[in-house]
């Protein structure tokens, strides 16, 4: 039996450690794909120290994961081997719950996620639902499409569906993993697109990734300066920060909408009458299916949306997961397959 190098966690807590293993088969209806790249995610954390109920080790984590297909399940014929994929936070869904029999999969009651029900992309193959398999483009290189398929999907798909038309202002709270992307997509879409930030050394960098304009929150009230502007149809909340989350709500314009993509479980406090009267929203936004992430995908390619990334071995996974929890990464950590 071939075998295969993967970075697994072998119980709650526990270190990563560098195992040999049988590279898996297929089942009918599953595909094996030759890891190029994975993104390490902050959602590994609920891996790495078990936190997602009823998970079982030893554990291979990774929802970021771009390559090749290597084999196909018996029952398969949409794909062929040799095709280019990506993998997501999304793994599986049931055809059977309320949810999935209204096409809504990725609300799934019993929806399964890479490398938490199942081993994901901190290996060199892995196997994946038919469901859950989406086509990549050739012009991505597999360490930049790696992080699409979660920090990038998960703001592509909220952008697009949160109701904002061209020239719109949008802003986005974050310039971290998820912002950088976001603030790419909201410019590429049309957008007014309004940085948030803390600080003045981020503006530069804000400004290249195709902002507009930039609100600095340790010098101004950011809610005040999103309504110089108009206030914003749509504040993308990207930074794990209840706090400033409901401050935003004060520079939401009438009709718009903040969105939650950053994920705290601290309460967001938000002004009711400021709510009603203005007939504003809350929103919160889980990533998306494999047909979400192959348009993430073609619309990166075709406008030139790209993560910045930095690039870990395979062998290097504990170091390159510390540097993703250490919040020091500019701005997403890739681990790469190697030849
Ligand atoms: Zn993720
Ligand atoms: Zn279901």
């Amino acid at each position: 039996m071939a075998r295969m190098k993967a970075a697994q966690v072998n119980k709650a807590g526990g270190n990563f450690e560098l195992v040999d293993r049988e590279i898996p088969q297929p089942g009918p209806r599953q595909i094996r794909i030759k890891v190029e790249a994975c993104g390490i995610c902050h959602s590994d954390v609920l891996t790495k120290e078990g936190m997602w109920p009823g998970i079982q080790y030893p554990r291979i984590p990774g929802h970021e994961v771009a390559g090749r297909i290597d084999a196909v399940g018996s029952a398969i014929t949409a794909w062929k081997v040799g095709q280019r994929v990506g993998v997501g936070w999304h793994a599986s869904h049931c055809f059977e719950c309320e949810a999935c029999r209204r096409g809504d999969f990725i609300l799934c009651a019993v929806g399964g996620i890479s490398g938490i029900t199942y081993d994901g992309g901190y290996a060199e193959y892995m196997l994946a639902a038919s469901e859950a398999v989406a086509g990549m483009p050739d012009d991505l290189p597999a360490e930049e499409a790696a992080p699409l398929l979660c920090a990038g999907i998960t703001v592509f798909n909220a952008l697009r569906n949160a109701g904002a038309r061209s020239g719109d202002v949008v802003a986005i709270q974050g310039i971290g993993g998820l912002g950088h992307l976001a603030i790419q997509y909201a410019q590429k879409m049309g957008f007014h697109t309004v940085a948030i930030g803390r600080g003045k050394d981020k503006e530069t960098l804000a400004k290249k990734l195709g902002a507009k304009d930039y609100v600095d929150t340790a010098a101004v009230d950011a809610a005040e300066q999103l309504k110089k502007l108009g206030g914003a149809k749509i504040v993308l909340a990207t930074a794990p920060d209840s706090k400033s989350m409901g401050e935003l709500m004060g520079g939401v314009k009438p009709n718009g909408k903040l969105i939650v993509i950053g994920a705290s479980p601290e309460p967001i406090q938000i002004n009711g009458v400021d709510l009603l009267s203005q007939r504003k929203a809350v929103q919160g936004w889980p990533s998306g299916t494999a047909m979400d992430s192959e348009d993430t995908l073609r619309f990166s390619s075709m406008t030139g949306v790209r993560p910045v990334i930095e690039k870990f071995p395979l062998s290097k996974a504990s170091e390159a997961y510390d540097r993703m929890l250490s919040g020091k990464a500019r701005f997403r950590v890739v681990l790469t397959m190697g030849a």
